[in-house]
């Protein structure tokens, strides 16, 4: 007998006739992935992580902010006046609740160059992501992988998930070829409500766990896509691959070899990220370095230095966001100046 059933603590859980003793015993040897932990990942690790998935790896490259408080469930203001990154205090939580899985945080923007190390071995990856670039980068991975993963996403009082089951399903590309170029709404232009992502992510979660059970029958294979505020409801059919994909049709995994990956971008309506070179920098010698120039605060995880009207936010292994401006080559004079070219 595990620990598990001794505490009864999945009692509820293996009632469930979806579920049963042999569903539990499934999830207590399942590893996945949640690729961005925001809302939709926060809500998404918090419920897999109750219901027992052994291990969730944790992939999120930012850090916790006050306005993140609103939605994102897994966060508390410690958190936010710390800085910490999004990936460790989400594991810092969930072993509050549950210490018997494992949880692997990493502190990583998920790219072309490392997807392969951080996707390593895992049977499912979840959306939290907040873009379409990488989305399309999961997506190409997930397809050349054959590995199932599950798309979520939310804005305003708008939510809409898919699930992809390469070889059997539809894929992100089959249904947008590519991803939306020019302006769209984002939370910082349309806002959020915290209910439209939570329950993109509970559904999202269920699917993970029909997924994981193998309740293969029960998986829902449509687009769908609803509205919190206006009580509205769609699905698209989603049950076959498109004839003539580029990415499950043909096998072209451009996103997957790089194509438009700059390395310095756009994070946010007003900040940029910069991640052009992986070269660790100790936080404790450049908190020193730059306290002549500006406030500056430090912990194992990020660095925050002040330099008005710009903010920026170093991490160990280089990669900076700069928050105060929109302008590529403001930000990375700025690092180049006090971080290094
Ligand atoms: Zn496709």
């Amino acid at each position: 007998m595990t620990s598990l059933e001794q505490d009864g603590r999945y009692s509820r859980q293996v009632l469930f006739r979806g579920i049963g003793s042999e569903g539990q015993g499934k999830l207590a040897s399942s590893r996945i992935a949640i690729v961005g932990c925001g809302a939709t990942g926060s809500a998404l690790a918090s419920l897999l992580a109750r219901a027992g998935v052994a291990t969730i790896r944790i992939i999120d490259r930012d850090y916790v902010e006050p306005s993140n408080l609103q939605r994102q469930s897994l966060f508390d203001e410690a958190d936010a006046s710390e800085s910490l990154p999004k990936a460790i205090a989400a594991a810092r939580k969930i072993a509050a609740f549950n210490s018997e899985i494992l949880i692997e945080p990493h502190v990583a923007d998920l790219i072309p160059a490392n997807i392969g190390d951080l996707l390593e071995g895992v049977q499912l990856i979840l959306d939290g992501t907040d873009n379409f670039e990488t989305r399309y980068l999961i997506n190409d991975f997930a397809v050349k992988n054959s590995l199932p993963w599950i798309y979520t996403a939310a804005v305003g009082s708008y939510g809409v998930t898919l699930n992809v089951l390469p070889g059997k399903t539809a894929c992100l590309a089959c249904i947008f070829s590519d991803p939306p170029q020019g302006t769209f709404e984002t939370c910082e232009t349309a806002g959020i409500l915290s209910s439209a992502v939570n329950l993109a992510a509970s559904i999202a979660a269920t699917e993970a766990l029909k997924l994981l059970v193998g309740a293969d029958d029960a998986l829902r294979s449509t687009l769908l896509s609803f509205d919190v505020w206006r009580n509205e409801r769609t699905e698209v059919a989603a049950d076959k691959p498109r004839a003539g994909c580029r990415t499950c049709g043909e096998h072209d995994f451009l996103h997957l070899a790089g194509e438009g990956r700059p390395h310095i971008t756009l994070c946010g309506r007003n900040s940029v990220q910069i991640h052009e070179r992986h070269r660790p920098v100790d936080l404790a010698e450049m908190s020193e370095l730059l306290k002549p120039h500006g406030a500056v605060r430090h912990n194992d995880f990020v660095l925050k230095f002040w330099h008005e009207p710009y903010e920026m936010t170093l991490f160990p292994d280089g990669r900076a966001i700069i928050k105060g401006t929109s302008d590529k080559t403001i930000a990375r004079s700025l690092y180049a100046r006090y971080v290094g070219s």
